[in-house]
């Protein structure tokens, strides 16, 4: 028997699963009307995703996430492949660090999806064989390093036993105190997060565990990325998510005020609402600083301040993201 599909990776397959009343939407949103069928940064959607796409209130927005369009391939003065400044800041293959006594760790190349709008769009992925020994090897000659990010990539799309041998290594640090994830995959694969959860349900006992999710638009969350938030919350984990600021996303002050209410409501506190990085094929979804600080300052009349993210960009070589 076949295995029921977990994720798209051909365009047309894609849309005919989400039927041909979304194909009506998808006509009609400009910003999909050139879609690009053969993009250079592969088109990839989990089946979940897409399923939040057909229960959405505003599919357009979700479409617009993962959909790749010609627009991707205009070039854009400004925008540029590492425009964070992760390869100078590359310690080891797999280390990043920019910041004072914190490390960042590209686990993994693989993600539940490609957002088109990922700053990491060009950047030359590959997946490290030996993470593990790798990140070992360097917290060893760094033992002022107390917090330390997995990110990538999205760490949870690691098997379980690559994943729980990477949080092995670091655990053989007492000079780590702090690990915290960055991933996607709650709205993306939430299943996916499940088969690491008797690892994750341990985790608090050995280090303060910060979970970061990475959810743009309130439709993306469902009963499934609620069920996940709450078993991480109940095991210790201290629950927040970041968002980027995304033109015909979330450039919306009524959007960004029903993502940050659902958010909390599934446990999760907003952190940081991102201007956009400027990455070469992303300049479509660029949303001024100006509009940024009026969408901040209208949502801020709307939420109690805990809702309200911190507007900030990342500026390569500041030692911290910089408030705008
Ligand atoms: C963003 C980032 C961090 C985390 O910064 P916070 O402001 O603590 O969220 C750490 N390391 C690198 C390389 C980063 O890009
Ligand atoms: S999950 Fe993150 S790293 Fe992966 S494509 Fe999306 S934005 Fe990029």
């Amino acid at each position: 028997m076949e295995s029921p599909v977990t994720v798209f990776t051909q365009i047309p397959d894609f849309l005919d699963y989400l039927g041909s009343d979304l194909a009506t939407t998808i006509a009609k949103t400009t910003a999909l009307a050139n879609l690009d069928l053969n993009p250079k940064f592969p088109f990839l959607c989990s089946r979940h995703y897409a399923d939040l796409i057909k229960k959405a209130n505003d599919p357009a927005a979700l479409l617009c996430e993962i959909l790749p369009t010609k627009d991707e391939l205009k070039k854009v003065d400004g925008f540029v492949d590492d425009p964070v400044g992760d390869l100078p800041a590359g310690k080891s293959d797999c280390v990043i660090q920019k910041y004072d006594q914190r490390a960042l760790i590209v686990s993994t190349a693989t993600c539940g999806a490609r957002c088109r709008f990922c700053f990491r769009k060009n950047y030359p992925f590959q997946n490290t064989p030996d993470v593990a020994r790798q990140v070992s090897h360097w917290l060893n000659t760094h033992t002022d390093v107390w917090e330390v990010i997995l990110s990538g990539g999205d760490p949870l799309t690691l098997g379980p036993g690559a994943f729980r041998e990477l949080i092995e290594a670091i655990a053989m640090h007492p000079s780590v105190t702090t690990l915290r994830i960055h991933t996607r995959l709650p709205v993306m694969h939430p299943d996916l997060v499940m088969q690491h959860f008797e690892l994750l349900r341990e985790l608090p006992a050995r280090f303060s565990c910060v979970l970061v999710s990475h959810v743009d638009h309130a439709d993306e969350l469902d009963e499934e990325s609620a069920t996940v938030f709450a078993q991480l919350r109940f095991s210790g984990w201290t629950l927040l998510n970041q968002s980027v600021l995304l033109r015909g996303i979330s450039d919306d002050a009524a959007k960004l005020n029903a993502l940050c209410r659902k958010l909390f409501e599934q446990g999760v506190l907003p952190y940081y609402l991102h201007q956009l990085d400027h990455a070469n094929g992303v300049a479509h979804f660029e949303v001024s600083d100006d509009e940024a600080r009026k969408l901040i300052a209208e949502i801020r009349t709307k939420l109690p301040g805990y809702l309200v993210p911190k507007l900030v960009r990342e500026i390569a070589g500041e030692k911290s993201k910089t408030p705008i």
